[in-house]
Protein backbone atom coordinates (compact mmCIF):
# COMPACT_ATOMS: atom_id res chain seq x y z
CA UNK A 1 0.00 0.00 0.00
CA UNK A 2 0.98 3.48 -0.72
CA UNK A 3 1.97 5.84 2.19
CA UNK A 4 0.75 9.64 2.97
CA UNK A 5 4.08 12.17 1.76
CA UNK A 6 5.38 8.78 -0.32
CA UNK A 7 6.86 10.10 -3.26
CA UNK A 8 7.15 7.66 -6.34
CA UNK A 9 6.86 8.22 -10.20
CA UNK A 10 4.38 6.18 -12.25
CA UNK A 11 1.97 6.30 -15.73
CA UNK A 12 -0.98 7.49 -16.16
CA UNK A 13 -3.65 4.91 -17.45
CA UNK A 14 -7.29 6.52 -16.99
CA UNK A 15 -9.22 9.37 -16.96
CA UNK A 16 -12.18 9.81 -14.31
CA UNK A 17 -15.05 11.95 -15.03
CA UNK A 18 -13.79 14.37 -12.70
CA UNK A 19 -10.97 15.28 -14.50
CA UNK A 20 -8.19 13.26 -12.47
CA UNK A 21 -6.04 11.32 -14.24
CA UNK A 22 -5.59 7.45 -12.46
CA UNK A 23 -1.76 5.59 -12.06
CA UNK A 24 -1.42 2.44 -9.33
CA UNK A 25 1.09 2.49 -6.85
CA UNK A 26 1.52 -1.10 -4.62
CA UNK A 27 -1.66 -2.42 -6.67
CA UNK A 28 -3.78 0.39 -5.48
CA UNK A 29 -5.63 3.76 -7.70
CA UNK A 30 -4.33 6.32 -6.74
CA UNK A 31 -5.86 10.06 -8.53
CA UNK A 32 -4.19 12.71 -9.36
CA UNK A 33 -5.73 15.98 -10.80
CA UNK A 34 -4.72 17.66 -13.74
CA UNK A 35 -2.59 14.89 -15.50
CA UNK A 36 -3.60 12.80 -18.86
CA UNK A 37 -3.55 9.09 -19.77
CA UNK A 38 0.48 8.70 -20.80
CA UNK A 39 1.88 10.88 -18.81
CA UNK A 40 4.74 9.78 -17.01
CA UNK A 41 4.57 11.55 -13.37
CA UNK A 42 6.20 12.02 -10.46
CA UNK A 43 3.54 12.32 -7.82
CA UNK A 44 3.37 12.77 -4.16
CA UNK A 45 0.78 11.03 -2.36
CA UNK A 46 -1.27 13.11 -0.03
CA UNK A 47 -4.24 10.87 0.83
CA UNK A 48 -4.59 6.85 1.79
CA UNK A 49 -8.06 5.60 1.64
CA UNK A 50 -8.96 1.85 2.19
CA UNK A 51 -8.98 1.31 -1.37
CA UNK A 52 -7.72 4.11 -3.32
CA UNK A 53 -6.02 7.06 -2.68
CA UNK A 54 -5.12 10.87 -3.49
CA UNK A 55 -1.72 12.20 -4.71
CA UNK A 56 -0.81 15.49 -6.34
CA UNK A 57 1.91 16.08 -9.17
CA UNK A 58 5.33 17.17 -8.38
CA UNK A 59 6.98 17.13 -11.99
CA UNK A 60 5.85 15.54 -15.31
CA UNK A 61 8.75 13.30 -16.54
CA UNK A 62 7.37 12.81 -20.05
CA UNK A 63 4.42 14.70 -20.61
CA UNK A 64 1.16 12.71 -22.60
CA UNK A 65 0.37 12.92 -26.31
CA UNK A 66 -2.82 13.78 -25.29
CA UNK A 67 -1.57 17.28 -23.72
CA UNK A 68 -2.03 20.88 -25.35
CA UNK A 69 -1.79 24.33 -24.13
CA UNK A 70 -4.71 25.49 -22.46
CA UNK A 71 -5.39 29.11 -23.41
CA UNK A 72 -7.97 30.03 -20.22
CA UNK A 73 -6.12 32.00 -17.76
CA UNK A 74 -8.10 30.94 -14.94
CA UNK A 75 -8.71 27.31 -16.08
CA UNK A 76 -7.12 25.98 -12.61
CA UNK A 77 -8.49 28.39 -10.16
CA UNK A 78 -12.21 27.92 -12.09
CA UNK A 79 -12.59 24.13 -12.31
CA UNK A 80 -15.18 24.27 -14.51
CA UNK A 81 -13.22 23.02 -17.76
CA UNK A 82 -11.69 20.12 -16.43
CA UNK A 83 -10.53 17.91 -19.40
CA UNK A 84 -8.78 21.68 -21.28
CA UNK A 85 -5.25 20.12 -20.62
CA UNK A 86 -5.50 17.30 -23.05
CA UNK A 87 -6.82 17.11 -26.83
CA UNK A 88 -10.62 17.18 -27.74
CA UNK A 89 -10.16 14.15 -29.48
CA UNK A 90 -8.68 12.54 -26.29
CA UNK A 91 -11.74 14.05 -24.65
CA UNK A 92 -14.21 12.67 -26.81
CA UNK A 93 -12.03 8.77 -26.31
CA UNK A 94 -12.37 9.38 -22.46
CA UNK A 95 -16.21 10.29 -22.37
CA UNK A 96 -16.51 7.39 -24.51
CA UNK A 97 -14.99 5.40 -22.39
CA UNK A 98 -16.67 6.44 -19.47
CA UNK A 99 -20.05 5.90 -20.72
CA UNK A 100 -19.19 2.32 -22.19
CA UNK A 101 -17.46 1.63 -18.20
CA UNK A 102 -20.91 2.24 -16.67
CA UNK A 103 -22.81 0.21 -18.66
CA UNK A 104 -20.65 -2.78 -18.55
CA UNK A 105 -19.36 -2.36 -14.89
CA UNK A 106 -22.13 -0.09 -13.09
CA UNK A 107 -24.68 -2.07 -15.01
CA UNK A 108 -23.35 -5.26 -16.12
CA UNK A 109 -25.23 -4.77 -19.19
CA UNK A 110 -23.79 -5.58 -22.68
CA UNK A 111 -25.83 -3.09 -25.13
CA UNK A 112 -24.31 -2.09 -28.74
CA UNK A 113 -22.60 1.23 -28.93
CA UNK A 114 -22.99 3.57 -31.23
CA UNK A 115 -19.78 6.14 -32.25
CA UNK A 116 -19.28 8.91 -29.74
CA UNK A 117 -20.89 12.10 -30.86
CA UNK A 118 -18.41 14.42 -30.38
CA UNK A 119 -19.11 18.75 -30.86
CA UNK A 120 -17.72 20.65 -33.43
CA UNK A 121 -17.91 23.73 -31.61
CA UNK A 122 -15.78 23.48 -28.14
CA UNK A 123 -16.01 27.02 -27.29
CA UNK A 124 -18.37 29.30 -26.93
CA UNK A 125 -21.09 26.57 -27.20
CA UNK A 126 -23.10 27.82 -24.39
CA UNK A 127 -26.76 29.09 -24.12
CA UNK A 128 -26.82 29.75 -20.91
CA UNK A 129 -24.42 31.43 -17.91
CA UNK A 130 -25.35 32.42 -13.80
CA UNK A 131 -22.41 34.70 -12.26
CA UNK A 132 -22.38 35.24 -8.64
CA UNK A 133 -21.44 38.75 -7.74
CA UNK A 134 -18.97 39.55 -4.96
CA UNK A 135 -17.00 42.58 -3.64
CA UNK A 136 -13.47 42.78 -4.64
CA UNK A 137 -10.83 45.59 -3.49
CA UNK A 138 -14.05 47.64 -2.81
CA UNK A 139 -15.42 47.19 -6.32
CA UNK A 140 -18.17 44.66 -7.81
CA UNK A 141 -16.72 41.92 -9.38
CA UNK A 142 -18.76 38.62 -11.03
CA UNK A 143 -16.82 35.12 -11.66
CA UNK A 144 -17.68 31.69 -10.94
CA UNK A 145 -17.18 29.83 -7.90
CA UNK A 146 -13.71 27.56 -7.55
CA UNK A 147 -14.77 23.94 -6.73
CA UNK A 148 -16.24 23.07 -3.65
CA UNK A 149 -16.38 26.62 -1.74
CA UNK A 150 -18.19 29.86 -2.22
CA UNK A 151 -14.60 31.79 -3.26
CA UNK A 152 -14.91 33.96 -6.01
CA UNK A 153 -12.87 33.24 -9.31
CA UNK A 154 -13.40 36.99 -11.43
CA UNK A 155 -14.33 36.14 -14.85
CA UNK A 156 -15.96 38.38 -17.66
CA UNK A 157 -14.56 36.04 -20.18
CA UNK A 158 -15.93 32.42 -19.98
CA UNK A 159 -14.49 30.67 -23.18
CA UNK A 160 -17.25 28.71 -23.10
CA UNK A 161 -19.64 31.60 -23.16
CA UNK A 162 -20.85 33.52 -26.10
CA UNK A 163 -18.53 36.42 -26.19
CA UNK A 164 -20.97 39.07 -25.84
CA UNK A 165 -21.81 38.06 -22.45
CA UNK A 166 -18.58 39.18 -21.78
CA UNK A 167 -19.38 42.91 -22.77
CA UNK A 168 -22.81 42.76 -21.10
CA UNK A 169 -21.39 41.36 -17.97
CA UNK A 170 -19.34 44.43 -18.26
CA UNK A 171 -21.78 46.85 -18.42
CA UNK A 172 -23.81 45.60 -15.82
CA UNK A 173 -20.48 45.66 -13.62
CA UNK A 174 -19.76 49.59 -14.45
CA UNK A 175 -23.49 50.43 -13.51
CA UNK A 176 -23.31 48.70 -10.52
CA UNK A 177 -20.50 50.19 -9.22
CA UNK A 178 -21.03 54.04 -10.75
CA UNK A 179 -24.64 53.69 -8.45
CA UNK A 180 -22.93 52.12 -5.71
CA UNK A 181 -25.81 49.28 -5.71
CA UNK A 182 -24.62 46.88 -3.26
CA UNK A 183 -24.06 43.62 -3.71
CA UNK A 184 -25.12 40.41 -1.71
CA UNK A 185 -23.42 38.93 0.67
CA UNK A 186 -23.93 34.99 1.37
CA UNK A 187 -22.28 35.40 5.24
CA UNK A 188 -24.55 38.06 6.38
CA UNK A 189 -27.47 37.77 4.02
CA UNK A 190 -27.21 41.61 3.26
CA UNK A 191 -26.75 43.14 0.00
CA UNK A 192 -29.12 43.35 -3.00
CA UNK A 193 -27.69 42.35 -5.98
CA UNK A 194 -26.78 38.76 -6.04
CA UNK A 195 -26.44 37.18 -9.48
CA UNK A 196 -26.28 37.97 -13.12
CA UNK A 197 -27.92 35.39 -15.26
CA UNK A 198 -28.16 35.64 -19.09
CA UNK A 199 -29.52 32.99 -21.40
CA UNK A 200 -28.82 33.45 -25.61
CA UNK A 201 -30.59 31.61 -28.19
CA UNK A 202 -28.01 29.73 -30.55
CA UNK A 203 -30.38 30.15 -33.55
CA UNK A 204 -32.60 33.20 -32.69
CA UNK A 205 -29.28 34.44 -31.20
CA UNK A 206 -32.16 36.22 -28.56
CA UNK A 207 -30.60 37.23 -25.43
CA UNK A 208 -32.87 37.47 -22.02
CA UNK A 209 -30.73 39.42 -19.16
CA UNK A 210 -31.48 38.19 -15.14
CA UNK A 211 -30.54 40.00 -12.84
CA UNK A 212 -31.49 38.05 -9.31
CA UNK A 213 -31.66 40.36 -6.53
CA UNK A 214 -32.50 40.42 -2.79
CA UNK A 215 -35.54 42.27 -3.44
CA UNK A 216 -37.36 44.17 -5.36
CA UNK A 217 -35.24 46.80 -6.74
CA UNK A 218 -37.00 47.44 -9.84
CA UNK A 219 -36.49 51.97 -9.78
CA UNK A 220 -32.71 51.44 -9.55
CA UNK A 221 -32.40 49.28 -12.17
CA UNK A 222 -34.52 51.53 -14.79
CA UNK A 223 -31.64 53.01 -16.03
CA UNK A 224 -29.67 49.61 -16.44
CA UNK A 225 -32.21 48.52 -18.85
CA UNK A 226 -31.69 51.84 -21.14
CA UNK A 227 -28.06 51.41 -21.42
CA UNK A 228 -28.56 47.59 -21.94
CA UNK A 229 -31.21 48.19 -24.65
CA UNK A 230 -29.24 51.07 -26.42
CA UNK A 231 -25.82 48.61 -26.56
CA UNK A 232 -27.18 45.58 -27.11
CA UNK A 233 -29.66 45.30 -30.28
CA UNK A 234 -30.00 41.50 -29.31
CA UNK A 235 -31.10 42.29 -25.76
CA UNK A 236 -34.85 40.70 -26.02
CA UNK A 237 -35.84 40.59 -22.47
CA UNK A 238 -34.56 42.17 -19.31
CA UNK A 239 -35.92 40.01 -16.07
CA UNK A 240 -35.60 40.79 -12.25
CA UNK A 241 -35.69 37.94 -10.01
CA UNK A 242 -36.22 38.40 -6.28
CA UNK A 243 -34.45 35.82 -4.17
CA UNK A 244 -34.77 37.19 -0.36
CA UNK A 245 -33.85 33.47 1.04
CA UNK A 246 -30.66 33.07 2.74
CA UNK A 247 -29.74 29.83 0.42
CA UNK A 248 -27.09 29.13 -2.18
CA UNK A 249 -30.27 28.16 -4.55
CA UNK A 250 -29.73 30.61 -6.99
CA UNK A 251 -33.31 31.71 -8.29
CA UNK A 252 -36.08 32.81 -6.50
CA UNK A 253 -39.69 32.16 -6.87
CA UNK A 254 -40.57 35.58 -8.77
CA UNK A 255 -39.63 36.85 -11.47
CA UNK A 256 -40.58 40.65 -12.90
CA UNK A 257 -39.89 42.10 -16.19
CA UNK A 258 -38.67 45.09 -16.29
CA UNK A 259 -38.07 45.86 -19.95
CA UNK A 260 -39.20 43.47 -22.87
CA UNK A 261 -40.63 40.19 -23.21
CA UNK A 262 -41.26 37.63 -20.30
CA UNK A 263 -39.46 35.25 -22.30
CA UNK A 264 -36.88 35.26 -25.36
CA UNK A 265 -37.60 32.14 -28.19
CA UNK A 266 -35.15 29.96 -29.92
CA UNK A 267 -35.22 27.23 -32.65
CA UNK A 268 -35.11 23.78 -31.08
CA UNK A 269 -34.92 20.57 -34.00
CA UNK A 270 -36.76 23.30 -36.00
CA UNK A 271 -39.80 23.77 -33.48
CA UNK A 272 -39.64 27.59 -31.78
CA UNK A 273 -39.37 27.33 -27.96
CA UNK A 274 -40.12 29.92 -25.71
CA UNK A 275 -37.49 30.00 -22.97
CA UNK A 276 -38.42 31.48 -19.49
CA UNK A 277 -35.71 32.37 -16.73
CA UNK A 278 -36.93 29.13 -14.94
CA UNK A 279 -37.48 26.24 -17.48
CA UNK A 280 -34.57 23.91 -18.48
CA UNK A 281 -33.77 24.35 -21.87
CA UNK A 282 -29.98 22.17 -22.53
CA UNK A 283 -26.91 24.67 -22.74
CA UNK A 284 -25.71 23.31 -25.60
CA UNK A 285 -28.24 24.02 -28.77
CA UNK A 286 -26.49 22.45 -31.48
CA UNK A 287 -25.54 19.10 -29.78
CA UNK A 288 -28.66 18.74 -27.73
CA UNK A 289 -30.43 18.41 -31.38
CA UNK A 290 -27.51 15.75 -32.50
CA UNK A 291 -28.52 14.05 -28.93
CA UNK A 292 -33.09 14.55 -30.09
CA UNK A 293 -31.81 13.20 -32.91
CA UNK A 294 -30.57 10.17 -31.93
CA UNK A 295 -33.82 9.75 -29.22
CA UNK A 296 -35.69 10.16 -32.37
CA UNK A 297 -33.67 7.44 -34.63
CA UNK A 298 -33.93 4.55 -31.19
CA UNK A 299 -37.57 5.77 -30.93
CA UNK A 300 -38.33 5.10 -34.21
CA UNK A 301 -42.26 6.19 -33.77
CA UNK A 302 -44.22 4.93 -36.46
CA UNK A 303 -47.44 7.53 -36.29
CA UNK A 304 -49.73 5.72 -34.40
CA UNK A 305 -48.19 5.65 -30.79
CA UNK A 306 -48.50 7.41 -27.82
CA UNK A 307 -45.18 8.64 -26.62
CA UNK A 308 -44.95 9.68 -22.54
CA UNK A 309 -42.05 12.63 -22.50
CA UNK A 310 -41.42 12.33 -18.79
CA UNK A 311 -38.83 15.02 -17.02
CA UNK A 312 -40.30 16.84 -20.14
CA UNK A 313 -38.82 20.45 -19.22
CA UNK A 314 -40.16 23.04 -22.09
CA UNK A 315 -41.68 19.69 -23.99
CA UNK A 316 -38.72 20.50 -26.41
CA UNK A 317 -38.11 16.34 -26.56
CA UNK A 318 -42.09 15.26 -26.94
CA UNK A 319 -42.46 18.53 -29.78
CA UNK A 320 -39.67 17.13 -31.92
CA UNK A 321 -41.34 14.01 -32.15
CA UNK A 322 -45.07 14.71 -31.97
CA UNK A 323 -45.73 14.68 -35.30
CA UNK A 324 -44.50 11.01 -36.23
CA UNK A 325 -46.74 10.19 -33.31
CA UNK A 326 -50.63 10.22 -32.01
CA UNK A 327 -49.98 11.89 -28.78
CA UNK A 328 -47.22 12.96 -26.65
CA UNK A 329 -47.86 13.72 -23.13
CA UNK A 330 -45.54 15.21 -20.87
CA UNK A 331 -44.44 15.45 -17.42
CA UNK A 332 -41.97 18.10 -15.53
CA UNK A 333 -42.06 19.66 -11.98
CA UNK A 334 -41.17 22.95 -12.83
CA UNK A 335 -44.45 25.02 -13.27
CA UNK A 336 -43.14 27.87 -16.20
CA UNK A 337 -41.64 24.66 -17.89
CA UNK A 338 -44.82 23.26 -18.12
CA UNK A 339 -46.28 26.45 -19.64
CA UNK A 340 -43.59 26.75 -21.54
CA UNK A 341 -44.09 23.39 -23.18
CA UNK A 342 -47.95 24.67 -23.92
CA UNK A 343 -47.53 27.29 -25.30
CA UNK A 344 -44.21 26.33 -27.10
CA UNK A 345 -47.15 23.37 -28.59
CA UNK A 346 -49.62 25.94 -29.70
CA UNK A 347 -47.42 28.27 -31.66
CA UNK A 348 -45.78 25.25 -33.93
CA UNK A 349 -49.38 24.35 -34.43
CA UNK A 350 -48.91 21.19 -32.40
CA UNK A 351 -52.81 19.88 -31.23
CA UNK A 352 -51.50 16.16 -30.32
CA UNK A 353 -49.67 17.06 -27.27
CA UNK A 354 -50.92 17.46 -23.71
CA UNK A 355 -48.47 18.36 -20.72
CA UNK A 356 -48.87 17.88 -17.00
CA UNK A 357 -47.23 19.80 -14.09
CA UNK A 358 -45.75 17.42 -10.86
CA UNK A 359 -43.52 14.83 -10.06
CA UNK A 360 -42.82 12.26 -12.85
CA UNK A 361 -43.45 9.58 -10.64
CA UNK A 362 -46.91 10.82 -8.76
CA UNK A 363 -48.69 12.07 -11.86
CA UNK A 364 -47.74 9.19 -14.20
CA UNK A 365 -48.80 7.26 -11.68
CA UNK A 366 -52.35 8.90 -11.49
CA UNK A 367 -52.18 8.97 -15.68
CA UNK A 368 -51.96 5.48 -15.37
CA UNK A 369 -54.95 5.16 -12.96
CA UNK A 370 -56.86 7.21 -15.63
CA UNK A 371 -56.07 4.97 -18.41
CA UNK A 372 -52.78 6.30 -20.07
CA UNK A 373 -50.73 3.54 -21.66
CA UNK A 374 -48.47 4.99 -23.44
CA UNK A 375 -46.68 2.75 -26.41
CA UNK A 376 -43.15 4.30 -25.97
CA UNK A 377 -41.63 6.12 -22.99
CA UNK A 378 -38.96 8.71 -23.02
CA UNK A 379 -37.31 9.53 -19.81
CA UNK A 380 -34.90 12.67 -18.97
CA UNK A 381 -34.05 12.57 -15.65
CA UNK A 382 -31.47 15.24 -14.26
CA UNK A 383 -28.50 13.70 -12.46
CA UNK A 384 -29.79 11.66 -9.98
CA UNK A 385 -31.74 9.31 -12.13
CA UNK A 386 -35.29 8.32 -12.17
CA UNK A 387 -36.62 7.48 -8.49
CA UNK A 388 -37.78 3.73 -7.32
CA UNK A 389 -40.98 4.69 -7.80
CA UNK A 390 -40.93 6.33 -11.45
CA UNK A 391 -38.77 2.95 -12.71
CA UNK A 392 -41.40 0.80 -11.07
CA UNK A 393 -44.24 3.06 -13.36
CA UNK A 394 -42.53 2.46 -16.32
CA UNK A 395 -42.23 -0.62 -15.93
CA UNK A 396 -45.20 -1.91 -14.82
CA UNK A 397 -46.62 0.77 -17.76
CA UNK A 398 -45.16 -1.78 -20.04
CA UNK A 399 -44.26 0.31 -23.04
CA UNK A 400 -42.63 -1.38 -26.01
CA UNK A 401 -39.82 0.89 -25.80
CA UNK A 402 -37.81 2.98 -23.04
CA UNK A 403 -35.70 5.89 -24.82
CA UNK A 404 -33.39 7.08 -22.00
CA UNK A 405 -31.62 10.52 -22.50
CA UNK A 406 -29.41 11.38 -19.36
CA UNK A 407 -26.79 13.81 -18.03
CA UNK A 408 -25.06 10.74 -15.79
CA UNK A 409 -24.37 7.56 -17.55
CA UNK A 410 -23.51 6.27 -13.69
CA UNK A 411 -27.43 6.60 -12.83
CA UNK A 412 -28.38 5.77 -16.50
CA UNK A 413 -26.46 2.52 -16.12
CA UNK A 414 -28.27 2.26 -12.81
CA UNK A 415 -32.02 2.86 -14.22
CA UNK A 416 -30.89 0.68 -17.64
CA UNK A 417 -30.10 -2.27 -15.11
CA UNK A 418 -33.71 -1.97 -12.80
CA UNK A 419 -35.56 -2.37 -16.12
CA UNK A 420 -33.41 -4.72 -17.16
CA UNK A 421 -34.46 -6.63 -14.61
CA UNK A 422 -38.06 -5.81 -15.11
CA UNK A 423 -37.95 -7.61 -18.93
CA UNK A 424 -36.48 -4.55 -20.75
CA UNK A 425 -33.21 -5.37 -23.06
CA UNK A 426 -31.23 -3.27 -23.32
CA UNK A 427 -30.35 -2.64 -26.99
CA UNK A 428 -28.21 0.38 -27.86
CA UNK A 429 -26.17 3.21 -25.82
CA UNK A 430 -24.59 6.22 -27.47
CA UNK A 431 -22.88 9.19 -25.46
CA UNK A 432 -23.33 12.52 -26.87
CA UNK A 433 -21.01 16.05 -25.92
CA UNK A 434 -23.14 18.37 -24.71
CA UNK A 435 -20.55 19.86 -22.77
CA UNK A 436 -16.80 20.02 -24.33
CA UNK A 437 -13.66 20.74 -22.22
CA UNK A 438 -15.67 20.06 -18.74
CA UNK A 439 -16.14 16.85 -17.42
CA UNK A 440 -19.88 15.72 -18.27
CA UNK A 441 -21.22 13.62 -20.79
CA UNK A 442 -24.57 12.96 -21.87
CA UNK A 443 -25.92 9.52 -23.10
CA UNK A 444 -28.83 8.25 -24.65
CA UNK A 445 -30.63 4.66 -24.87
CA UNK A 446 -32.91 2.82 -26.21
CA UNK A 447 -34.47 -0.41 -24.46
CA UNK A 448 -37.04 -2.37 -25.56
CA UNK A 449 -39.39 -5.24 -23.96
CA UNK A 450 -38.36 -8.90 -24.37
CA UNK A 451 -40.80 -10.30 -26.60
CA UNK A 452 -41.19 -13.27 -23.93
N1 LIG B 1 -36.32 16.86 -21.45
C1 LIG B 1 -36.04 18.25 -21.18
C2 LIG B 1 -35.55 18.52 -19.75
C3 LIG B 1 -34.51 17.60 -19.19
S1 LIG B 1 -33.73 18.11 -17.70
C4 LIG B 1 -35.09 18.81 -22.19
O1 LIG B 1 -34.35 18.07 -22.83
O2 LIG B 1 -35.05 20.04 -22.36
C5 LIG B 1 -34.65 17.37 -16.47
C6 LIG B 1 -35.98 18.01 -16.19
O3 LIG B 1 -36.60 17.26 -15.14
C7 LIG B 1 -35.93 19.46 -15.72
O4 LIG B 1 -36.80 20.23 -16.52
C8 LIG B 1 -36.43 19.39 -14.28
O5 LIG B 1 -37.18 20.53 -13.91
C9 LIG B 1 -37.31 18.16 -14.31
N2 LIG B 1 -37.50 17.46 -13.04
C10 LIG B 1 -36.64 17.33 -11.99
N3 LIG B 1 -37.16 16.54 -11.06
C11 LIG B 1 -38.37 16.13 -11.51
C12 LIG B 1 -39.39 15.28 -10.97
N4 LIG B 1 -39.24 14.69 -9.79
N5 LIG B 1 -40.49 15.08 -11.71
C13 LIG B 1 -40.65 15.67 -12.93
N6 LIG B 1 -39.72 16.48 -13.48
C14 LIG B 1 -38.59 16.72 -12.77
Amino acid sequence: MPEKNQVCTAEITGLTAEGSGVCRVDGMAVFVPGTAVGDMAEIKIVKVLKSYAFGIVERIVTPSPDRVENTCSVYKQCGGCLLRHISYEAECRTKDSIVRDAFTRIGGLTPEFDSFLGAEATEHYRNKAQYPLAIRDGKAVCGFYAPRSHRLVPVTDCALQPEVFGEILRTVLGYINEKKLSVYDETTGSGIMRHIYLRRGAHSGEIMVCLVVRKDVSRQLSALCRLLTESFADIKSIVMNINPRKTNVILGDSCVTLWGSDTISDTMCGNTVEISPLSFYQVNTLQAERLYAKALEYAAPDGSEVIADLYCGAGTIGLSMAEKAAKIVGVEIIPQAVENAKRNAQSNNITNAEFHCGDAGEVFGKLRKQGCAPDMIVVDPPRKGCSQETVDLIAEASPKRIVMISCNPATAARDAKLLSEKGYSVDKVCGVDLFPRTGHVECVVLMSRDKA
